[in-house]
Parts: structure tokens; sequence; C-alpha cells
């Protein structure tokens, strides 16, 4: 597979291309608390779901969606949180079932959307990846950016065609809207590979009025400034991991329009969505 030259990617970064990928939680040896023990295992990448096809999550491709099981992170208004909480986990699909599924939808479905849950965490991610590349689909990953060290992989060896971040708050706020104590030089990290990629990308926030406000959106604009695409992403109280957060709103659309503005002359293309 070809590898991608990461444009203007600096000596910690080309360091970070080289360097052997390893996958830092299998590699602790004492389960830190408060993380699944199935990310101990060197078993398969587990799929706790699969959408058949999706118009909308991979921009003008129709695509299937495959849910991958597990998160490092504890957004209190995650909708997934069968896919985040360990006690609310189903059984993995059999990787069999998804590859006769897209065995079947060759020529019908143009790509595979990998999301959360957070795929970069899955052990055999890559291989995974390679088999549905070679199956000729497109892939695109959505992913929290915790893990600029699979990122890079992803992008170097060609694994992803569309990359899409989740930018959760500005840095300073990342540990308390994630409930998670993060390593935002890292977040940092993987914005930039995201951003020298060449590959089509795009980061997204998701608005909870109570944890984000106009000033925080013009530094998260900051971050990733020249970007091509940012999507502004209405919180839908449906479902959320913390019951709490079933309480809690998003901003209206004349509120976020005056957040489109501000972003407008720094980044090509905001949406709401
Ligand atoms: S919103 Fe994404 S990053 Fe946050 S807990 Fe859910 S899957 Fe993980």
């Amino acid at each position: 597979m070809a590898t991608r030259r990461l444009a203007g990617v600096g000596e910690t970064h080309r360091n970070e291309l080289t360097r052997p990928v390893r996958f830092p939680i299998l590699s602790v040896k004492k389960k830190p608390p408060g993380l699944p023990v199935f990310l101990y295992s060197p078993l398969t990448m587990k799929i706790g779901g699969l959408h058949k096809v999706s118009l909308i999550d991979y921009p003008g491709k129709i695509s299937a969606i495959i849910f991958t099981q597990g998160c490092n992170f504890r957004c209190a208004y995650c909708h997934n949180p069968e896919l985040v909480d360990p006690k609310l986990f189903e059984p993995p699909m059999p990787h069999e079932e998804i590859f006769g599924f897209l065995n079947k939808r060759r020529g019908k479905l143009d790509a595979v959307v990998v999301t959360g849950g957070e795929p970069t965490l899955q052990p055999n991610l890559i291989p995974f990846l390679k088999r549905v590349k070679e199956m000729g689909y497109l892939v695109k990953i959505d992913t929290n950016g915790a893990l600029p060290e699979i990122l890079a992989n992803l992008i170097v060896h060609g694994h992803a065609d569309y990359i899409a971040m989740d930018i959760k708050a500005p840095l300073e706020k990342y540990s308390r809207v994630t409930r998670t104590e993060v390593d935002v030089e890292r977040i940092k990290r993987s914005i930039d590979l995201v951003m020298r990629s060449g590959i089509p990308c795009e980061f997204r926030t998701t608005l909870v009025k109570s944890l984000l406000d106009q000033e925080d959106i013009r530094k998260i604009g900051e971050l990733i400034k020249g970007t091509r695409r940012f999507v502004l992403q209405k919180f839908v109280p449906s479902k959320t991991l913390s019951a709490d957060f079933l309480k809690e709103s998003t901003y209206n659309e004349s509120e976020l329009e005056v957040f489109k503005k501000d972003l407008d002359s720094d980044i090509e293309d905001v949406v709401i969505r």
C-alpha cells in the first residue's frame, strides 16, 4: 500500500511517523482504574453495531457504518452509551458477518465509516481497515484524537480516505468536558496531523449550552484555523451517557448563525448540523 507524505511535518511528527506503532493500552502491565478489561486482550476488533446504509456520514458517498466498542473519554452528552460503558456492551458482532455483508454490497456502497466509541483504541484496527480497503471501499475514521500515533499510521500508510475528528472543547476545558484526564498535547498533535494529512477531513464540536460558550467556540476556531470544514453539531438530548444531560440544551439557530459568522473568516466551510 502506498505511503503518504505529510506536508510540512516537523521533527516531532517525523519521529512519530517512523517510530513503530505501539498500542499503549496493550503495553500497560497493570490495568489502570476505570479502563475496561477487554482493552488488555489482544483479541479481534470489538464491533458493537453495523448500520447498513447512510447517505450523510461520508460526505458525497453512500456508506455503511461500523461502531466499535470502548472509549477512553466519558463525555456526559455521549449519545452512544452502549459503546462507551462496558456494563452496557453487547457481545461483539463476528467479523465474518461484517465482511459477508460488505462483500454482498460491493458496487452498491462506496465507503465504510468506522466510528465508536473510539476506533483508534482497537488493537487490530489496521488489519481490519486493510481488509475493508482490499474490498474496494473508501474508509472514513471518526476519532476523538487521543491517539496521534495511530492517526499518523493511518494517514501515512493510506488506511483512511477521510478523517473526522471531534474537538471537545478549548484545550483548557478538555478534561472537564470529557470527564477524563486528557493530555492536551496529544490532542494538539492529532489536530496538526489531520490538518497536514492532505486527505479530506473535518473537525466537529457538539454544542451543549452549559459546557461551551461563544468564547469557547472562538478558541476552538483558533485551534483549527485554516482547516477546510468545521461542523457545529447541535446536541440532541435523546440518549446520553449521563442521565443528567437529558435536561441539557443546545443553541438555537440564530445563536448558531452568530457562531458561524465568527468562524467564517478563518474556516472555509462552517456547517451547522
Ligand atoms: S462522545 Fe465520543 S469521545 Fe465522548 S464518550 Fe462518546 S464516543 Fe467517547
